[in-house]
């Protein structure tokens, strides 16, 4: 089987290699997959029977506030021309990786967690509307691309994701950031840590590792549904700060928030019913084990 892994250099790609060490990973040194040519010749030359789909433009709330044009269009491009250019060729398996982002910025309280027939009940949220709604289109994509062609295309949509590989400083995500944080402010001996917001927004936040883990598997055991891929533990930010604290063996450390910055989207946990039923036997790792996992992983190894 050729598997081709788009967004190879990625955390989410480096994350992948322990469960297909043989794919071909690619990231944009190799191939610009917003350049039609370059998807042709990619596919022409590795003659994928499977295409992970994890490449995309990503980044921060500040990114996303500053630069919501090229988020919009580099997504759409990407994506748009990998699934058409795959479909004319008859690559037999596609997963794309949207995000939770995808999902409406606000819905009434019995809509959480959010199943995955609400996704078009409501813009996305405005810090990353551009973003979200570049990654809602690839979901319409691969839901026509199957009822006016019969492809078997999938897409999954994972909660905000942490682990090894991580992005530090500016566009970083946020375990990540504030591992990164935590981590320096016990090397140069600090006695707080200032965070962007108010702290009160909740996140689900799942280790790399089991978002790989769910891809591999519905490869492996030929599963096409469509799915939320989340954790259960929706938390406030200020309780994973504290957990991460503790996992850190930083809890002497003061949190801070800056409130004169922004918050990003309220709630977005997503139902994990379906991903449930297709894979009974499989569980999340506890942010607090993630958190520790990464810290030995990235800082101490
Ligand atoms: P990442 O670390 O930012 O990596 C992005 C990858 O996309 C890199 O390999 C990058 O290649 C590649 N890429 C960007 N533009 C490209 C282009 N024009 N042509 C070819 N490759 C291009 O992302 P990630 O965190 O691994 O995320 C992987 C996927 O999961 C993304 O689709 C993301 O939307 C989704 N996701 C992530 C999270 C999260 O919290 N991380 C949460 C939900 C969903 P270069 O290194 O060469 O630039």
């Amino acid at each position: 089987m050729n598997i081709i892994i788009t967004g190879g250099s990625g955390m989410v790609g480096k994350g992948m290699k322990k469960y297909y060490p043989n794919a071909t990973y690619i990231s944009s040194k190799e191939y610009d997959l917003t350049d039609q040519e370059d998807v042709r010749n990619m596919i022409r030359y590795h003659k994928p029977d499977v295409i992970i789909h994890l490449a995309a433009r990503v980044g921060g709330i500040l990114a996303n506030i500053e630069q919501p044009s090229d988020y919009y269009d580099d997504n759409v491009l990407m994506n748009t021309i990998l699934i058409n250019e795959s479909r004319k060729v008859g690559v037999e398996r596609f997963v794309a990786v949207l995000s939770t982002c995808i999902y409406p910025d606000i819905l009434l309280e019995g809509n959480y967690p959010m199943k995955e027939e609400v996704m078009h009940d409501g813009a996305p949220t405005p810090t990353n509307f551009s973003y979200g709604y570049a990654k809602r289109s690839m979901a319409v994509q691969i839901d026509a691309c199957n009822k006016q062609y019969g492809t078997n295309y999938q897409y999954l949509i994972p909660c905000n994701l942490y682990g090894f590989g991580d992005k530090a400083g500016d566009n970083a995500h946020f375990i990540g950031a504030l591992m990164e944080k935590v981590h320096n402010a016990k090397i140069n001996g600090d006695d707080h840590i200032m965070l962007w917001g108010t702290g009160f927004p909740l996140r689900q936040f799942m280790l790399t590792d089991d978002f790989c883990q769910i891809i591999y598997k519905c490869v492996e055991e030929n599963v096409y549904e469509s799915m939320n891929v989340a954790i259960e533990e929706n938390l406030t930010i200020r309780q994973m700060v504290k957990i991460a604290l503790k996992a850190m063996d930083a809890e002497h450390l003061e949190i801070k928030f800056d409130s004169t910055k922004p918050d990003g989207q309220y709630r977005k946990d997503v139902s994990i019913e379906k991903l449930k039923k297709q894979f009974p036997d499989w569980s999340a790792t506890t942010l607090e084990d993630g958190i520790k996992k990464t810290y030995h992983e990235q800082y101490k190894s």
